[in-house]
């Protein structure tokens, strides 16, 4: 941990890691916009040899994530994919993962496409279902990978239900935390092993960057990740690596602006004639909503809904005004996407139904914006595409 005896995330948010510069004690750690480093004689040197290797912009967004998770390790790299990729690299061929089977569609789409095709082989289950967990267990199992809340029906998995099996059968927790961030949980505190984040949704929150974060407990995985980054090298530049500083200063004060919105709106959803149904782990009928409450601060700004039959989808998202329709989330812009057209188009239809994920589903990642306005922007599209 840095220089703070920080006991309040947002404290640590702005403190934790290296939070200054070292060298000039610049209250920024600046872009250290470099490939390599001077030796004095060969192998002596300041701490850096090489930008792949180690970067001192880059490791104090490492050394930030890690307090922020309370692990021991942090690493950065060029996309959440890229970070997964590190992730699945710690694995061997005749390995196999149980994986939650509402993951991130390109989750799924490294899976199946590419690391399967060396051997390593997945089954997908309701992770919500501690049941379904064990079953799917044998010999060749060495790891349960779980989002929680999942993407995008927002399922809720017992994380420390689920690291009692992960334990007992000696094999990893890999928890995919991009919808919460540590300001809203910190599955490491409940018997993870690995987290990961596509930092290019919350944790940058500004819709201006692309990274991924690996948060790590034990020494001995920190070490194999390392000699992966390094040796695969799909790092965080030092630029994006700043950025991405910048923005896990202020996601405090965006998340708790994020969650008020999304309760409100919530809460909205669940009581408009034009909508079906809504996932929101937040409303205390929620399916989860309890083990969520144990695990996490709140709901997160995360909500899927359906709407009731006769409405015209198309004319929904056009006639949206405020809110845009795009891919991503977790940015202070209010965006809806259409998962079975988008982000999930990479999962097979049938696939996609089995988990849950009707071609009807719509999903908002609510904004900082003001909460009346997204609210009459939803009411408009609402009645504009009634039939
Ligand atoms: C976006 C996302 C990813 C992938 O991250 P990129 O930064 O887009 O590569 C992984 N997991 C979840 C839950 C995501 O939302």
């Amino acid at each position: 941990m840095g220089k703070t005896n920080a006991a309040d995330d947002s404290t640590l948010l702005i403190h934790g890691g290296i939070s200054r510069d070292r060298f000039t004690g610049a209250v920024n750690v600046p872009i250290y916009q470099t490939s390599t480093y001077a030796q004095e004689i060969p192998g002596i040197h300041q701490g850096y040899e090489y930008s792949r290797t180690g970067n001192p912009t880059r490791e104090a967004l490492e050394a930030l994530i890690a307090d922020l998770e309370h692990g021991t390790k942090g690493f950065a790299f060029a996309s959440g994919m890229a970070a997964i990729d590190a992730v699945l690299h710690l694995f061997k061929s005749g390995d196999r993962l149980i994986l939650s089977d509402n993951v991130y569609g390109g989750t799924f789409r490294i899976l199946d496409k590419i690391f399967k095709q060396f051997g390593l082989t997945y089954t997908l289950v309701d992770t919500s279902d501690l049941k379904q967990i064990e079953a799917a267990i044998g010999p060749d199992v060495a790891a349960v990978y779980v989002e929680t809340p999942t993407n995008p029906l927002l399922k809720i998995a017992d994380l420390a239900a689920i690291a009692q099996i992960t334990k007992r059968h000696t094999i990893r927790l890999i928890v995919d935390n991009t919808f919460y961030t540590p300001y809203l949980q910190k599955p490491l505190d409940f018997g993870g092993d690995i987290v990961i984040h596509s930092a290019t949704k919350y944790l940058g929150g500004h819709s201006d960057l692309v990274a991924g974060l690996v948060v790590v407990k034990d020494k001995e995985t920190a070490e194999q990740l390392a000699f992966i980054q390094n040796a695969v090298g799909a790092v965080a530049g030092p630029f994006d690596s700043f950025l991405l500083i910048r923005g896990i200063r202020t996601l405090g004060v965006r998340l708790d602006r994020h969650v008020e919105n999304a309760e409100y709106l919530a809460e909205y959803l669940a009581q408009s004639p034009d909508v079906k149904k809504v996932y929101y782990p937040g409303l205390a009928d929620a399916e989860g909503y309890e083990i969520n409450k144990k695990q996490a601060k709140n709901g997160g700004a995360m909500i899927s809904f359906e709407l009731t039959e006769g409405h015209d989808l198309n004319a929904f998202f056009r006639s949206l005004k405020t809110i845009t329709l795009a891919e991503s989330l977790g940015g202070v812009e209010s965006l809806v996407c259409h998962p079975a057209q988008m982000t999930h188009a990479s999962i097979p239809a049938d696939v996609r139904h089995a988990a849950g994920i009707s071609d009807e589903l719509i999903r908002f990642s609510v904004g900082i914006e003001g909460k009346e306005d997204l609210k009459n922007d939803l009411d408009n599209a609402f009645a504009a595409s009634r039939s």
